[in-house]
């Protein structure tokens, strides 16, 4: 978990790669979709492109789909999902029929504002009109409202781990997985 340009994905697949797993990322697998534009993707368009969440049902579905595949058999990790207290419940719910159990939640932690005047620079050096800047501010109001309340919630369960996620890929990540191996002990 963490706002909007924290390096989630990019952390998701490094680390998944690492503990050999499968990154299971909601974002991806939208994109993909809108990019085949099926139904699905045709959908969540609409939601994406202002900067505001898919509803539940239709990510709660799609994540239910994934995770009953294969290669999720021996664990996965989760890269943008659970975003709302609602998918909260229907992750426990899918990982209560598989037998499976959550091992920890990984926060991002990085200043927002840090976070937006990067993205902002970065939309203006790749001339991508595709996330104006009220869009992109827009990102971050969400998560304070939807998603940053989750975190409490784990940290409750015990199964946060916070991580500066400010400073190189390797660095984040080496933090990360030293900071589940606390976790484990
Ligand atoms: P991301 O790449 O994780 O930032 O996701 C891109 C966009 O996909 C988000 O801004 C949302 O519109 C949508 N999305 C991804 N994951 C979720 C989720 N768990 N719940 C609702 N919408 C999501």
């Amino acid at each position: 978990m963490g706002p909007p340009g924290a390096g989630k994905g990019t952390q998701a697949k490094v680390l998944a790669d690492r503990l050999g797993i499968p990154a299971v990322s909601t974002g991806d697998i939208f994109r993909a979709n809108v990019k085949d534009e099926t139904p699905l993707g045709l959908e969540a368009k609409r939601y994406m492109d202002a900067g505001n969440y898919v509803p539940d049902e239709v990510t709660n579905a799609m994540v239910r789909d994934r995770l009953s595949e294969a290669d999720a058999g021996e664990g996965f990790l989760l890269d943008g999902y659970p975003r709302t207290l609602p998918q909260v419940g229907t992750l426990d719910a899918i990982l209560a029929e598989h037998g499976h159990s959550l091992d920890a939640v990984v926060a991002l932690v990085a200043d927002t504002d840090v976070l937006v005047d990067r993205m902002l620079r970065r939309a203006k050096v790749d001339g991508r009109t595709d996330d104006s800047e009220e869009v992109i501010r827009h990102r971050q109001v969400v998560y304070a409202a939807e998603t940053k309340p989750l975190l409490r919630v784990y940290a409750q369960r015990n199964q946060l781990v916070e991580v500066d996620g400010v400073g190189e890929v390797e660095e984040v990540s080496e933090r990360v997985l030293t900071a589940l191996k606390t976790l484990e002990g």
